[in-house]
């Protein structure tokens, strides 16, 4: 196909690839945001299938029966509550398959005298790649819980970082200049790949969030750089796009957690549960049970209720339920709204997500900052399978891993009801001094039973 209208298919692919995510920028514009960025793919790949450059078709087809095969697998196995894991997975494909393709066109291209473009770009794919590979597998084993839990360093860690990173970067120098020695290449790709499995494994406590939307970064950047070994123009657009988004999310991510950057990647979080109070200090006889009967009756008393969803609902889908009892309430008058925080969950915006499914409407959903200075004005606030996001020891412990992240101020409001099923701690493994407060009630019951059960309760007063 003439090159001039595959790089206008792939203008147009972009222009539709950058309206698609201003269609992300609000729920109500997001599905159609995200068929035009589907769109924008379809033809994205279908004219480069065009194109004289690519390999022979048994080898796309070849490829396509396969990924599919493993998708397919993957869709059907991974449970709602592990998406996170498998975005972290889908980055670190993205790192693989750049390292993978730049090397593989080094190796193409050995005998001609390539360009420095070209060396500097394979140079680039290789360590961004490298690091985002190891890394994101290192935030699946964490967030998976399989390994690495916590923040895992050990003395003089740094240190060894800042050598290797030095390293990497004068073999990328050394590539960049020799691209001919292909051993370099993969000598160097090594480097970057312990460098990925020494900085993600030291980042623990809260700040997974913040690693995984940096880690997408690195893959759109890999991509980009990829984009330039392959002299694709759809590539180093679209690799762009994502590199600049994920940059934005973490900084977005970073300010809700009022933490820099440079913090969270060489702050060096305590392990779980540190020195920080035990959960005996925290719990022994002051934990105060309730049931469903009894936070009916609260409820049927509170004018102004807000109910912080976590993790836990994620975990119980309770959204449906929940939804339903702030129907019930607000048929009696009484006002409802939902408190969320940034890194509730376990991916950005998974709150609004699980809500927006439930139909929750979104004028009902309000950002921590927005509802935060109002907490001492609401009569109860249910807390649904939350525990971190409302944790007060992050305003009051400075050797707490959670130490500085802002939280949602229930402990404000007059009473607070925690529907959660033991005193288990959360993803940063310490305790939670809410759940023994005097103004808060443990309701231990899965997320959904509970609120069916306090709806129940409510038919009956
Ligand atoms: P947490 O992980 O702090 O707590 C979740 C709570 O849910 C647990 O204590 C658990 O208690 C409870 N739970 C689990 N299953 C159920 C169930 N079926 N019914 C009711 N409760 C249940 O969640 P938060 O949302 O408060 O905080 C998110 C944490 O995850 C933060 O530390 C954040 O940094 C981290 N994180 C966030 C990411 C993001 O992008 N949002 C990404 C990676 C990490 P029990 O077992 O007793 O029921």
């Amino acid at each position: 196909m003439n090159l001039s209208i595959i790089n206008l298919v792939y203008l147009l692919a972009s222009v539709l690839f950058i309206l698609g995510i201003k269609g992300l920028t609000h729920p109500k514009s997001a599905v159609r945001g995200n068929v035009l960025s589907a769109f924008g793919m379809l033809l994205a790949v279908a004219v480069t299938l065009f194109d004289k450059n690519i390999l022979s078709f048994e080898y796309i087809f070849a490829g396509i029966v396969l990924g599919a095969a493993i998708g397919a697998v993957l869709a059907m196995k991974i449970e709602m509550t592990a998406m996170p894991q498998l975005v972290a997975l889908f980055n670190g494909f993205g790192g693989g398959a750049s390292v993978l393709v730049a090397g593989a066109t080094l190796v193409q291209a050995s005998g001609a005298a390539p360009g420095l473009q070209f060396s500097i770009a394979t140079a680039l794919s290789g360590i961004i790649g490298g690091v985002t590979f190891w890394g994101s597998f290192v935030a699946f084993g964490k967030l998976q819980r399989l390994f690495l839990e916590g923040a895992c360093s050990f003395g003089g860690q740094r240190l060894v970082n800042l050598a290797l990173a030095v390293v990497t970067v004068g073999l990328g120098v050394y590539v960049s200049i020799v691209p001919e020695d292909i051993t370099g290449y993969w000598v160097m790709v090594g480097a970057a790949s312990v460098l990925g499995v020494l900085l993600t494994m030291a980042i623990g406590g809260a700040d997974m969030p913040v690693v995984i939307a940096l880690l997408n970064s690195y893959s759109g950047i890999a991509a980009s750089a990829t984009g330039f070994v392959l002299e694709n123009n759809m590539l180093i657009i679209a690799g762009s796009l994502v590199g600049a988004s994920g940059i934005i999310l973490t900084k977005i991510m970073c300010r809700a957690m009022n933490r820099s950057l440079t913090n969270v990647l060489f702050g060096g979080s305590l392990g779980p549960g540190e020195k920080t109070a035990s959960a005996d200090d925290v719990y022994a006889g002051k934990v105060k049970a309730t049931s469903g009967e009894e936070v009916a009756m609260i409820l049927d008393g509170a004018q102004r209720v807000v109910v912080v969803p976590g993790y836990g609902m994620a975990v119980a889908q309770a959204q449906h339920a929940v939804r339903d009892l702030m129907n019930q309430l607000e048929a009696r008058g009484t006002t409802v709204e939902f408190a969320i925080h940034p890194v509730a969950g376990r991916m950005p915006g998974h709150m609004n997500v699980l809500l927006a499914e439930a139909e929750v409407p979104y004028d009902k959903l309000r950002e921590m900052d927005s509802i935060n200075p109002e907490m001492s004005q609401i009569d109860v606030a249910i807390v649904l399978g939350a525990n971190d996001v409302v944790n007060p020891l992050a305003k009051t412990d400075p050797a707490s891993p959670i130490a500085g992240m802002p939280i949602i101020n229930v402990d404000e409001c007059r009473t607070v009801i925690v529907v959660k099923r033991s005193l288990s701690p959360g993803f940063a493994r310490i305790p939670n001094p809410l759940f023994s407060a005097d103004n808060a009630l443990m309701y231990f019951e899965d997320g959904k039973k509970a609120v069916q059960q306090i709806c129940e309760a409510m038919k009956e007063l």
